[in-house]
């Protein structure tokens, strides 16, 4: 059977389904979501995402700084990654979407792909970063920043909240320090999925999305 690929859509219901499966682990009376990093609700979202994952038959690898890389195999694996991804850790007063957008676009691409039992040339890779936000410890977009090399890892590790716990403890204490070194796995290309986070498109009626 071969798919006709220019009509591939993804599944929008399960993409919403896991959206607001997601949404429930820190959710705030408002609607909104309260799942700082390293907390044990990040832990619960990671786990849960790691979970989905798995079902959808990928390998899920944690770096030192627990950026996770959720990984589906190509034709020719000694190909970079196909990557996207964005975070699951939120603001104190964060919403549903945000970050949790970019990963489970993410996983709804290749839950799609292995619907219609496409196999690609170079694998894919969805990644969740960790701390993008920043509202617990600084600097913000840790993982990413150790991940690009801007800051080493002993910096961010030595990062403190206002209780004074720090990120190598935390991240220990949730089980997320894996073994990969950040950064020593290289990327094909890169590209992120991500609500607006402000009017302007919309005041200007240009498209959100397609
Ligand atoms: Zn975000």
């Amino acid at each position: 059977m071969s798919t006709d690929i220019n009509n591939l859509r993804v599944n929008g219901q399960r993409l919403w389904d896991s959206l607001m499966e997601l949404a429930q682990i820190g959710a705030t009376p408002k609607g909104g979501v309260c799942r700082l990093t390293l907390t044990d609700l990040d832990k619960q979202g990671r786990d849960l995402v790691s979970r989905w994952a798995k079902e959808a038959g990928m390998t899920v690898t944690i770096d030192k700084i627990g950026n996770g890389f959720l990984r589906r195999p190509g034709k020719n694996n000694t190909l970079p990654p196909v990557m996207t991804g964005s975070h699951i850790d939120t603001q104190p007063t964060g919403g549903k979407f945000d970050g949790n957008y970019g990963v489970l676009a993410g996983l709804e691409v290749v839950r799609t792909l292995n619907d219609n039992h496409i196999e690609t040339e170079a694998p894919i890779e969805v990644a969740w970063w960790t701390n993008e936000e920043g509202s617990r410890f600084v600097p913000v977009m840790m993982g990413s920043g150790v991940f690009a090399k801007a800051f080493t890892l002993e910096h961010a590790y030595a990062a403190k909240d206002a209780d004074g716990k720090s990120v190598k403890e935390e991240l220990e204490r949730i089980g997320y320090i894996g073994p990969q070194e950040p950064g020593d796995h290289p990327i094909g290309t890169y590209f992120e999925t991500h609500i607006e986070q402000g009017p302007v498109l919309e005041d200007n009626k240009k498209p959100l999305a397609w």
